[in-house]
Formats: C-alpha cells, structure tokens, sequence
C-alpha cells in the first residue's frame, strides 16, 4: 500500500491514480479544505476496482502526520510506500521575503517530508521487510529558479535529506529516492505563472504558462503530471529496488536548456 501527500490535485493526484492501476491500494492525503476533491478521487479509484481512503493532514503537524500513519495502518494494516508529495511554492524575492514566508515554505516542503518519511520509516522497520520512501523535489532543487528563494531551498533540502535517508535506513531495507519535475501545468505551476505574468504585463496565467513552458528544451514536448506519476511508479515499484538516494529529474530535458542555448 502507499500513502500520497498533497493527492488531492495535480501531480499527487496523478500518482494516487497511477499507483492504484499499478496494483497498490493507496492513501490520499490533503490539508482538510481538499476533502471532498480527495473523496471525488478516493470515489473513482473505487470505482476502478481498487482499494482507496482519505487522510485529512497538515504535513507539517507531527501530531497529523503520525495519526495518518496510523489511521493507514488501522484501514490497510501496513505502510509500503511513503510518497511525500505535498509542497507549497511562494514567489517572493529574497529582498521582500518575511521570515514567516521562509518558514511556511520550509515547514510544508522540508519538516512534512521529514515527518512523513520518518512517521513511515519507523512503521516499515516495524513491519520487518523494508519500504520506499519517495519525496518530491524539482529541477529548483538542482538549480534556482528566479525569485523563489525559500521553495529553491526547500528542495535542496529535500535532496539532501533523501541522501540521508538512504544512507541510514538501507541497513532496514527501505529506500529513499526523490523526483524532480520540470514544469508541469498544475495549479502550483499557474502560481508561479501569474508572478510572472505580473512582471511581464501579461494577465492570462495561462497564456504565460504555456509561453514561458516553451523555453529551450531537449525534447519538444509538454510535460504532463502523468510523466511525473510514471517515474514514481517506478520508484515505488521493484524494478527500482538497488536504486537508492537518488533525486531523478523529469523534465523533458529543460534543465539542459543552459547547456543547449550555449551550444547552439
Ligand atoms: P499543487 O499546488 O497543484 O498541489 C499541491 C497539493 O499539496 C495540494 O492538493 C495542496 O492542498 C497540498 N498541500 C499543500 N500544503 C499542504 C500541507 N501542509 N499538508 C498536506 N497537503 C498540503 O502542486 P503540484 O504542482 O501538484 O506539486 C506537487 C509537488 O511537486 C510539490 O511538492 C511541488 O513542489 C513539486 N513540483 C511541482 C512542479 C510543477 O511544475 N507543478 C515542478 C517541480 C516540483
């Protein structure tokens, strides 16, 4: 069974729908607003043939957290997959930013995968046979993106913890791996367009999206949440299973982008 933060929409939603069609029964966990986007899912998963609840939790609670473990193994007996998935992204310079944006970003994307995966970390070396612990992270946490100072960090952060996990927890037989998106059109992403869009005098965040995704890039496609669900999936599956402290980037090849335009 896995656990997806942040599954009510976007790019958890695309994993929760791919795990479950990979066999897994899942957990689909999202701050209480989302409730009845995550039971709408947790509907058509069921509807699919497959097993699904939904965990009301904010990741950067330990109290919610370690009661979402729980609550999973009461419902499903046992965690497998602990897919750390919930991020916000904020969008304020390093000039402007308060301290409270700084520590809202680094308490949803670095302490909730830290509670999620050491919350999960302790269920799995109880259960006695390993698990995957699966964080997101992004191509920001290899490179900064202009004016998200606080988000960059937190997933630099992100890899690092992964490397950390993997190094300590192999000796239980769990795995800890991160994925790294490019952009993908997801709720978030549009955020991140309309700042953009703001700066640039354009005020469709849609139309800025879809212009500022068509940057230089290795391979002339739109990256799509089920490209990310499908690198999880792999993660999650055994296929990966001597894989471990790695962040994997999904891009579409946008992170060479600087490499190509200086080549070109
Ligand atoms: P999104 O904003 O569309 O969805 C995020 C989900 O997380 C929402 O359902 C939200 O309710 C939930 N969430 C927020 N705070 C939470 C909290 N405290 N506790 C529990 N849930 C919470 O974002 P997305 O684009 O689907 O991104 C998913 C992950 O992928 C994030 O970690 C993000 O940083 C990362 N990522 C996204 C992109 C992209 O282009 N969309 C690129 C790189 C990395």
């Amino acid at each position: 069974m896995a656990i997806i933060t942040g599954a009510a929409q976007g790019i958890g939603k695309a994993i929760a729908l791919r795990l479950s069609d990979d066999g897994f029964n899942v957990v689909i966990a999202d701050i209480a607003p989302q409730r009845a986007a995550m039971e709408a899912l947790v509907a058509q998963i069921v509807a699919n043939g497959r097993k699904a609840h939904c965990v009301d939790v904010d990741v950067s609670k330990q109290d919610q957290v370690e009661t979402m473990v729980s609550e999973t193994v009461k419902v499903f007996n046992e965690v497998n997959v602990m897919v750390a998935n919930a991020g916000i992204l904020d969008t304020t310079g390093v000039l402007d930013i308060s301290l409270e944006q700084w520590e809202r970003t680094m308490s949803v994307n670095v302490r909730g995968v830290f509670l999620c995966h050491k919350t999960a970390a302790k269920q799995m070396i109880k259960q006695g046979k390993g698990g995957k612990l699966i964080a997101a992270c992004s191509i920001s946490g290899y490179r900064p993106s202009g004016k998200c100072p606080s988000y960059c960090t937190s997933k630099w952060a992100v890899r690092g913890f992964t490397q950390t996990c993997a190094l300590e927890l192999g000796q239980y037989g769990i795995i800890a791996n991160a994925y790294c998106p490019g952009s993908v059109p997801t709720p978030m992403s549009l955020q991140f367009a309309e700042r953009l869009g703001r700066e640039q005098g354009i005020a469709d965040p849609e139309e800025m999206y879809k212009r500022s995704s068509h940057r230089i890039s290795a391979l002339p496609v739109d990256l799509e949440t089920t490209d990310i669900a499908a690198l999880v999936s792999f993660l999650a599956g055994k296929d990966s299973n001597r894989i471990t402290g790695q962040s994997l980037i999904c891009d579409g090849g946008e992170s060479q982008s600087s490499h190509l335009a200086s080549t070109n």
